[in-house]
Parts: structure tokens; sequence; C-alpha cells
């Protein structure tokens, strides 16, 4: 089986005529060792995923070309007859499927998208109510060096001692203490179900808006294996490339009208669904990525088949059997378990850190990256914890099965963290265990 290392320089896999490799062969050397690395390990980052063919055909398409400043019929670019349509499908598309009142496709990714955001909805100086980066928050729902951070008075809210899952009896306290604009329900590494009724109540107690970041969470959403925050939010933010497999992206969902309108906005002549689509263009960007919004818009398609239903609740299928796995040999994780396609390892009480972990298993072809736990002693560069996510290699057909196989290896490379030929034969036999299943958008063209 190839054992070929990174430094290696890949031969290519089919002798087709590659534009690429006549005009960079750097480049294209780059790319053909991505994909080797992608073939032949395990992607368990929560947050990534694989495009399919299709999707990379449409995100790699000559919509890249097309400026298309505006949106469909108000345009500031002549020619845009055709890309209308386009994002015109991508929005009919996302608001069928999330079940909104209104969508935004044009967000350049998932941050750009929460910054929008705030621009609609707040004034500099508001408060803001979010779960700290370290208890799984994200950074741009006021994290301290973020803007969110420095532009907004950050209120956060956490997670409870014992159960290490959000205290929704603090959070209400707090709010109804504090009285927050708006309050964030959504995280980058927290694996449980968010009651997004109960903060809904807290959110109409206090007169917040109530925005859901489900950049995570998109795929399981649409497929039914999670609950969908909309009917409960004032506004929803994504991001596109996670479970919902899509190409690097985000998008807003939201209501048409502002509840808070003549509270907060008294002055403005705009409604909620223009206030989002003004911050986004002209306040924020320029011209959207047309070759996105387009591979977007086939993501979607792919996503509301019944095959995408099954592969969301096999995600949760495999995150479940995975933390089964290892509990069962001994690893302690984040809150007990999941719901969701996330699990953290909670590595506090071993000899390494997360990082030094997570470099281990790394060596070993099991890429994951290293995570702050509730708690965590450790300075955040190296942190206790590994996030570890089953949307990769779900993508790849792998089950129950195969995740049994996966806490194996990681077992063995955590329990012999120093031995660099455990490493090795670890990578060799995870390898040979990648290649008996196929990778969307590389071993399908
Ligand atoms: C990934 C993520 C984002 C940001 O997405 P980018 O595309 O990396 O900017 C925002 N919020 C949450 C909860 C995320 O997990």
């Amino acid at each position: 089986m190839d054992n070929t290392t990174d430094g290696a320089i890949a031969q290519p896999e089919t002798s087709a005529w590659s534009p690429l490799a006549a005009v960079d062969r750097r480049v294209h050397e780059l790319l053909l060792r991505q994909e080797r690395q992608e073939r032949t390990t395990l992607k368990l980052i929560a947050s990534e995923n694989f495009a399919s063919s299709a999707v990379l055909e449409a995100t790699g398409s000559i919509f890249t070309n097309k400026y298309a400043e505006g949106y469909p019929g108000a345009r500031y670019y002549a020619g845009n007859e055709i890309v209308d349509e386009l994002e015109n499908l991508a929005i009919e598309r996302l608001k069928t499927l999330f079940g909104s009142e209104h969508a935004n496709v044009q967000p350049y990714s998932g941050s750009p998208a929460n910054q929008a955001v705030y621009r609609a909805l707040l004034s500099p100086g508001d408060k803001v109510m979010g779960l700290p980066l370290p208890e799984g928050g994200h950074l741009t729902h006021g994290w301290a060096i973020n803007f969110s951070g420095t532009d907004y008075k950050r209120v956060p809210y956490g997670l409870h001692e014992k159960t290490q899952q959000i205290d929704y009896d603090r959070l209400r306290e707090t709010a109804k203490r504090e009285q927050p604009r708006l309050i964030w329900v959504g995280g980058t590494a927290y694996p449980r179900i968010f009651d997004y009724a109960l903060m809904a109540e807290i959110a109409l107690e206090t007169n917040s808006y109530l925005v859901a970041d489900i950049a995570h969470i998109s795929g399981l959403i649409v497929a039914g294996a999670h609950p969908n925050p909309v009917c409960h939010c004032d506004v929803v933010t994504s991001t596109s490339h996670k479970s919902i497999r899509g190409p690097r992206g985000g998008f807003i969902l939201s209501r048409n009208e502002d509840r808070y309108q003549a509270l907060y906005h008294p002055k403005s002549k705009y409604n909620l669904a223009r206030r989002i689509d003004r911050a986004v263009f002209p306040q924020l960007q320029g011209g959207p990525h047309m070759n996105v919004v387009a591979a977007l818009a086939v993501a979607l398609q792919e996503a509301a088949t019944p095959a995408f239903r099954s592969y969301g609740h096999q995600i949760v299928k495999n995150a479940k059997a995975l933390a089964q796995a290892l509990l069962e040999r001994g690893y302690d994780l984040v809150t007990g378990g999941t719901d969701n396609h996330m699990l953290i390892l909670d590595l506090r009480d071993r000899p390494l850190s997360g990082k030094a972990y997570a470099e281990r298993l790394a060596n070993a072809g099991i890429i994951t990256n290293f995570n702050m736990v509730p708690g965590d002693p450790r300075d955040p560069a190296v942190a206790s914890g590994i996030r570890l996510g089953s949307p990769a290699v779900t993508s790849m057909g792998m089950r129950e099965g195969e995740m049994l196989q996966i806490a194996d290896f990681i077992d063995l490379v955590c329990r012999q963290p120093n031995d660099p030929d455990v490493h090795t034969s670890v990578r060799r036999d995870v390898a040979d265990f990648c290649a008996a299943f196929g990778v969307p958008g590389i071993t399908d063209i």
C-alpha cells in the first residue's frame, strides 16, 4: 500500500489533459498531494467535508467571471439576466429547505454573514450575549479579540458545571439583568442539541433578537436529524461548506418583518429582510461570488434528496457510535457524549496537551483539531481537548462498524504517543482502510 510521505510528489491519477498542470506545475503538484492526503487519511475535523464533483464543477465554472453587485432585478452591471435566475434559484431552494421567509446567499463565508447580522440589527456598543469560545461558541459571538467583542458589549453565558451543557437557568437570569439587544444560539464545539424554544422565550422576555448560527449543523437540520431553529429565531446564519456539503460560503435566513422595528429601528424605512440585504451589500461587500452561488444551488438540490436525509441521520449515528467506542476505551467526552456530528475528547488528565495528541494523530493519518474543554487548565494555544467530527467520513460511506475501527486507531496512537513506529504503522493501516471507500469529488471523477 502507498506509504508516500507528504514531501514526495504524487503522480497524476489520470492521463487526462490538465490545463492547470500545463500552466502551473507547482500548484498542480500541491493539488495532487492534497488529493492524496484526503484520500489516504481520516478527515475527522468536524467543520470539514467533501463537496461533490457537481458542486466542485460549479465552483470552478465561468460564473466566477461575472460581476453582479446588487440583487436579482436590481444590479449595477449589465448582462445579469442569467445570474439573476441563478441567484433566485439558490434563494428559493434555501427558503423551501429551511422554511424561511427570506434568504441571502451572498455572504462570502460564515464570519461575514455574522458581521452582516450585527450591521443589520445593532449599533456599536449594544450588548450581545453568546457562548464564549472556550465553552464552544464562535469567535464572532462576542469573543474579546474579534470585532464582535471590541465593537459591542459582550455578555457571555456559559455551561452548567456538572452537565457541561448550556445552563439555561443562569442564561435567563443574566439576560433579564443585562437586557442584551441580541442573543446568539449556536456554536463551533458544542456536541448537544440547542433548546431553541426556550431561548426564544428568554429572548421574548428581554426584548432581544434571537439569532441562531447553524454553521456546523445546517446539513443535519436539512436532513431532519437536528431541530430547525428558523421558526424560533429572527435570523439564522450558516456557512455552506460544513455538514451541508456545499462550496465555501455563507447564507442568512430571516423573517421579513422586524418584531422590534418600532422599539429599536423606528427611523428605518427598511424591514428586517431589507436591512439584512443592505448590510451584506453595499455596507460590507461588493460583488457576490456567483460561482459559489451556483455551487450552493447545486448543493441545495443534493440536500433535498432522500439520500441526503439518510446521510444526515447516518452522521449522527456515526458520531454516537464513535463516542460510545471511545467511552468504552476509557476516554472522557465533554458532556459525556453527543447528539450531533461532533465529540470533544477531554484529555485533561492525560500526560500531553490536546495539540500534542492532535499532532501525533496527524502523523498517523488521523486529521483532527485541538480544542479547549470547559475549565481547561492548559494554555489555549495547546488546550486539553480534541474535537472529532463524523460528516466527512460519513460522506465516504462509512457506518457504525467503521467507527469502532477508527476508535481503535485513535486509541493505539494515544496510548503510545511517543512511539513513531506505532504512528507509521497506523498511518499505513489507515490508508488501507480508506482505500476501501470512495471520496466524493476525488475518486468519482
Ligand atoms: C465555522 C463557523 C463560523 C465561521 O465560518 P467561516 O466560514 O470560517 O468564517 C461561524 N460560526 C460558527 C458557529 C462556525 O462553526
